[in-house]
């Protein structure tokens, strides 16, 4: 039979898993020697037991009761005894902490015959009646679910009997009429009395903390947070501490460093006189932890020297709940902090600095997904309001517009130039050109998997999802804003201002000045490392990613002025530089001469004239990239793509006849664009299709760049361009290419050699990347396309369609777009590598798409045996620290094996 509870002399901060968070840190400290009340820890699996079963584990309470019994042996108290009553805690704690999610009760072993005992044995009625009616309503609220309310009724009630405000004005008469009073509340909503057998107020107290697991709010925060629904929750029963016996008492919470900032420090709340709830549910107002050096100067430099030893343990910012009482301090909780993405930076240097922790391990204690959210404008904490409300923070940006209902007011309004933000109850597909337009999307309703929160992320605009505090009627035009004071509620109009901030989920009524980020102004150079604390620690860590990693981080780059913004944020050259744009703006002319050219001498004619000004293009390119790979694709869109769309053509044309003109042009290229209308231009004539089906487009592509590459070599440059065939799923198709671009490039004298090879987007190129390897000079894979015809679906129709519900049910846990599915469309890349790999070991391999500048995928990339990935540019110091990351993370696996 498994051991099913563990006291806290036996357990210690490795057993997470079993005995839950707050229950391992417990046995933790009481390993350390700190002052921890004794008690003991009912497992994860005891829970897991009891929830599939719906009863206890055998033998489980038998278990519990003879460790219950050593705690009444080392302190000398018995549960029940009418004398000298021992009190416990019976508090939840699971692996990933869940605050506020699930349930606590203290002071359970109070009854109408122990409460007597409590108050002889201490000498103080107030007390021991004040903590039976925290247990009455407590142990009501949790376990049998009779709403808070009707005992702050009741509260308020015997308050103004008694004729006072605060709660610690009423006199132990008063807390016995409440005791009295919260017993019939219980009575009534139960149906039964309140529980006078200790024993059983505990066997209660431990299937509600089971129990609470599954309660609904603990589900949809599992949900949104990515816990996974079947760990269940530990219990831990310890013995009272009273933080509530007067002002030489009370309780707190502390941090080693701030969790703001991660500036040293003494961070934390104390309130007198006080049991914890009262600080959580900020009944009464706190006092700063420094405070406490003046009340009980001895317990705060315990509580320091605590703090230290426990910094130093954990070797990271701890934080940690505590309470005094009567002058002695004791330590209820501690776990690693959580922190901002700055505090984050910041604390893992000075640890560095402090010689507590080496850079690798530094390096591995910060995400790209924090330095992500840094180099994001923000709005200043200084000058901010408060927030009307709070949401989920769902995708990061501090964005700053006038409201609007509707996508069609967000279209309209983006069309005037100005900055809007599209305010819904919820979003659903209809509303996505109002998405685009906007510049941040605020909803009422819905977590990080709702339709509004996948999407923006996938755009990149800020969002705040899920403000329940706010009333959105789009039909009259207003948001109403309750603060749940009673107070009159705000109400916002469309056309007002309002502010967003997608990093903590804040609302603010009115425009919020916006700074913009430290860390990007330093990333651009215009800040010196030096500057602040946090700019430093980035560069820092920064640095040492760059020199432990083995990947490569280029960038996608389409333009000259993204070449130069790439170069700067640490790219090694650009890995993908799409050619599409070279056909659009006052080339689109030529292009439509291009489609509807009739003969060979038309088509020739416009394809000569395109060639000049892509060669000036690729010119200017290389120009921003001397000494460093650039890897061109030949033209990938179908060629349709660059007509006007079908119905505006249509319109035109019809309008032209109902006047009696000549369409003219028009009526061309209606013809044409009905010609070439493809059901699914996803899967049709595009990419190497297009080069093998169009004379002379990718000859005249392949012509430019190598007169770009002579003309940089005139001016004494160092071009270095790589050419790179779309879409290939045979190997004969890049042989095609291949042939005619060599037979080209054979015509100019002195060029240097251009590395010709092809992305790996289809399935079938991954799965025959054995035999493409021998004729490409290198691979790129393209994961965006390989995931949508790998997975069969198109993003454009399905990311705002079924992807919210596919992620509530768990299909999978991250849209495959914006991480990458390592267990298949991983698989096809991993198959690819092994194959390409034995026929070519030195074949080079990157890729392309946009997971190559995302955090976990850029791991996967590292783990697969990539030479580099490219991603967009305000992405890749974020890929440099990942690439970096999954370098020490290697080496750390290797060190333990
Ligand atoms: P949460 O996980 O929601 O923080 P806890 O289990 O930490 O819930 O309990 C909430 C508060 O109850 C604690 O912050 C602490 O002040 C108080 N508390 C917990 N255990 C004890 C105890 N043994 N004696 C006195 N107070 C306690
Ligand atoms: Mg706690
Ligand atoms: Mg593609």
């Amino acid at each position: 039979m498994p051991k099913f509870v563990y006291d806290f002399i036996e357990g210690n901060r490795e057993l997470t898993d079993l005995l839950g968070g707050k229950g391992a840190n417990l046995a933790e400290m009481t390993r350390l020697g700190l002052p921890v009340p004794p008690g003991f820890t009912v497992t994860t699996v005891a829970c897991r037991a009891y929830l599939a079963a719906g009863a206890p584990p055998a033998g489980m309470f038998d278990e519990v009761n003879r460790h219950l019994r050593g705690i009444e042996a080392r302190l000398g108290k018995r549960l029940g005894d009418r004398h000298d009553p021992l009190l416990l805690a019976v508090r939840s704690g699971a692996r990933y902490s869940m605050p506020g999610m699930m349930e606590t009760v203290l002071d359970i072993g109070l009854t109408d015959t122990t409460v007597h005992g409590l108050a002889a044995q201490s000498g103080d009625d107030r007390f021991a009646w004040d903590s039976y009616r925290r247990l009455v309503q407590m142990f009501g609220r949790t376990v049998f679910g009779v709403p808070d309310e009707l005992f702050t009724a009741e509260l308020e009630t015997v308050k103004r009997t008694a004729g006072v405000t605060a709660d610690s004005a009423l006199d132990a008469d008063d807390l016995r009429a409440l005791v009295e009073a919260y017993q019939k509340v219980f009575h009534q909503h139960t149906g039964r009395d309140f529980p006078q057998s200790p024993h059983e107020q505990l066997d209660l107290a431990i299937r509600a903390v089971f129990e609470s697991w599954n309660a609904e709010r603990a589900v949809l925060y599992r949900r949104q947070e990515r816990i996974p629904a079947e760990l269940g929750t530990a219990v831990n029963v310890m013995a009272m501490v009273f933080g509530n016996r007067g002002p030489d008492s009370g309780t707190g919470v502390a941090f080693t460093r701030d969790p703001a900032t991660g500036a040293r420090g003494v961070y934390g709340d104390y309130l007198a006189n006080a049991q914890g709830e009262d600080v959580v549910s900020g009944v009464r107002n706190t006092v700063p932890l420094q405070e406490l050096e003046r009340i009980d100067p001895r317990s705060f430099h315990r509580l320091m020297t605590i703090m230290d030893t426990l910094e130093h343990h954990y070797r990271d910012l701890c934080d940690v709940e505590f309470t005094i009482e009567r002058g002695t301090l004791w330590m209820l909780q501690t776990r690693v902090g959580k922190r901002t993405a700055e505090a984050a930076f910041v604390i893992a240097a000075q640890l560095v600095d402090e010689g507590v922790i080496d850079l690798d391990e530094a390096l591995d204690r910060v995400t790209g997904a924090q330095l992500g959210q840094l180099m994001f404008p923000r709005f200043d904490p200084a000058s901010a309001p408060t927030p009307l409300a709070v949401g989920v923070p769902a995708a990061p940006g501090a964005a700053v517009g006038r409201v609007v209902f509707d996508s069609e007011a967000a279209v309209a309004a983006a069309g005037r130039g100005e900055r809007v933000i599209l305010v819904r109850r919820e979003t659903n597909p209809d509303d996505l050109p109002g998405m685009i337009a906007a510049a941040g999307i605020l909803t009422s309703r819905g977590g990080k998997t709702s339709h509004a929160a996948v999407v923006a992320r996938g755009m990149g605009r800020t969002c705040v999802c899920g403000a329940e505090a706010l009333t959105v009627d789009t039909a009259a035009g207003q948001l109403t804003v309750a603060d749940g004071t009673g107070a009159a509620p705000t109400v916002l109009h469309a056309g007002d201002l309002i502010s967003i901030d997608g990093a903590t989920g804040a609302v603010y009524a009115g425009a919020v000045p916006v700074h913009p980020s430290p860390v990007l102004r330093y990333i651009e150079g215009e800040l010196a490392p030096e500057a602040d604390p946090l700019v430093s620690a980035v560069h820092r860590l920064l640095g040492h990613a760059d020199v432990v990693r083995r990947l490569a981080v280029r960038a996608n780059a389409d333009t000259a002025a993204d070449a130069h913004r790439a170069r700067a944020f640490g790219a090694a050259g650009i890995g993908l530089c799409r050619t599409e744009h070279m056909f659009l703006g006052d080339r689109r002319e030529l292009v439509e001469r291009l489609i509807l050219a009739e003969t060979d001498a038309d088509r020739e004619a416009a394809l000569a004239a395109l060639r000049p000004l892509q060669r000036q293009d690729f010119e200017a390119l290389l120009a921003e990239t001397d000494g460093q790979p650039v890897t061109i694709r030949l033209l990938d869109p179908p060629l349709h793509e660059f007509l006007p769309a079908l119905d505006e053509l249509t319109a035109r044309v019809a309008r032209a006849e109902a006047l009696g003109e000549d369409p003219g042009h028009d009526g061309q290229l209606l013809a044409a664009v009905r010609r070439m209308h493809e059901a699914n231009p996803m899967l049709g004539l595009r990419g190497v299709r297009l080069g093998l089906m169009v004379p002379g487009l990718f000859a005249t592509q392949v012509r430019a760049i190598a007169e770009a590459t002579v003309a940089r070599l005139r001016a004494g440059g160092d071009p270095r361009p790589q050419i790179m065939v779309p879409l290939v799923g045979a190997v004969q198709e890049l042989e095609a290419v291949r042939d005619q671009a060599e037979a080209l490039l054979a015509d100019f004298d002195g060029l240097p050699p251009i590395p010709v090879g092809t992305m790996i987007e289809v399935p079938r190129a991954a799965l025959t990347a054995s035999a493409i390897a021998e004729v490409a000079d290198f691979f790129s894979f393209g994961t965006n396309d390989l995931t949508q015809l790998g997975w069969g679906f198109s993003r454009d129709d399905v990311e705002g369609v079924f992807f919210g519900r596919y992620l509530e049910l768990g299909i999978f846990p991250v849209s495959p777009f914006e991480s990458i599915d390592t267990a298949g469309i991983g698989r096809l890349v991993q198959i690819a590598v092994a194959d390409a790999r034995a026929t070519r070991p030195d074949l080079e391999i990157g890729v392309c798409g946009e997971h190559g500048g995302d955090p976990d995928s850029v791991r996967f990339f590292h783990d697969a045996g990539f030479d580099y990935v490219s991603c967009s540019p305000y992405r890749v110091p974020l890929a440099r620290l990942e690439a970096g990351r999954a370098a020490v993370r290697l080496a750390h696996r290797s060190d333990t094996r």
